[in-house]
């Protein structure tokens, strides 16, 4: 969850994910949309999936692996989370890299060299790579950060080149900014006569395998756009996904004839989704062959991500019955 989230956003979802899925065993028998519910709201969703399917695959294997390799091999684990798992859990002289073990390794030696070698070294040649490891992370974290670094309170200074040689602040060196895109995305509200939305299970480079408003682009999201006929806008909401801004406009559609039978619909992998509670956008069911599942996650998005006006969230909901 720390992966690209920020410690106090982490914290209410790490104590209810923990509660929901106790165990490897919870969490690898658990269903992708329960995991992506208990997710919801903290964004890059590819990190729920990948640890899921990490769950299953060391509950087949029965014990967690141990060593670099052996962990490299279980889906969603790289060098630095496998560097982690085997040095503070079982004590390994496996090093690891994130950008705050960069940056210190940089300032201490005064040079932007391969990092991984130089932990490599470190952890090879300490008396307790748990401990290392952990204290290279905190130091960058703390101490060693990026803006105004604490160097007069800082416990390696004695150590540290590039306070030695006044170059704190030139080292690491900034990375080239990307470009931003901005990008402007449709998303159709099309409701039936039963008050049910139609929704698609999207693949692309954001939300795969979520269910989803249809859109009218396909920039971001990979299915063809939804072919509508009459629009009328509900409003618009902001999304920023690293060097993308995306506005999605929210419009109230009628679908094109071509697609108003439902076999059509299923060719082009849309669902009719409808509620199955009344409890707020908790519970809302799909009917599929895989039997009744939750987009709770994916209205849940829509709200913290700023549907910017309440008055638009509750039309959703209403058009769900979940309002
Ligand atoms: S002395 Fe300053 S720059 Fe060097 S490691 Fe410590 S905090 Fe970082």
């Amino acid at each position: 969850m720390l992966q690209q989230t920020r410690m106090e956003v982490v914290l209410g979802y790490f104590e209810r994910f923990i509660q929901r899925f106790p165990t490897i065993k919870a969490l690898a028998s658990s269903t992708v949309d329960d995991v992506l519910a208990a997710w919801s709201g903290l964004g890059y969703y590819r990190r729920a999936r990948m640890l899921r399917e990490g769950a299953v695959a060391v509950f087949e294997r029965g014990a967690m692996p141990r060593t670099v390799d052996e962990l490299m091999t279980v889906p969603g684990i790289g060098r630095y989370t496998a560097g982690a798992i085997a040095s503070i859990a079982f004590g390994d002289r496996a090093p690891i890299v994130d950008g705050n073990v960069k940056r210190v390794l940089a300032r201490l030696d005064g040079v932007e060299d391969d990092p991984w070698s130089r932990a490599e070294e470190l952890v090879k040649a300490c008396e307790e790579p748990r401990k290392l490891n952990q204290g290279l992370m905190e130091l960058g974290a703390l101490v060693c950060t990026p803006r105004n670094p604490s160097c007069d309170v800082c416990p390696v200074q004695k150590y540290c080149v590039a306070f030695a040689t006044n170059r704190v602040h030139e080292l690491p060196r900034p990375k080239e900014k990307q470009a931003t895109r901005e990008l402007r995305i449709p998303l159709y509200l099309v409701t039936d006569r039963k008050g049910r939305v139609l929704m698609r299970r999207e693949h692309g480079k954001l939300m795969t395998s979520m269910l989803h408003l249809p859109h009218g682009d396909s920039s971001l999201l990979g299915a063809r756009p939804l072919e509508v006929a009459r629009t009328q806008l509900i409003g618009t909401f902001r999304h920023t996904v690293t060097n993308r801004r995306i506005t999605f406009a929210l419009f109230e559609a009628k679908l094109a004839d071509s697609l108003a039978t439902f076999a059509a619909l299923r060719a082009t992998n849309l669902r009719l989704v409808r509620a199955t509670t009344a409890e707020g956008m908790q519970r809302v069911g799909v009917h599929t062959e895989r039997g009744e599942e939750s987009v709770a996650h994916m209205l849940k998005l829509y709200a913290d991500h700023d549907l910017v006006h309440l008055r638009q969230i509750d039309r959703i909901k209403k058009a769900v019955g979940a309002g």
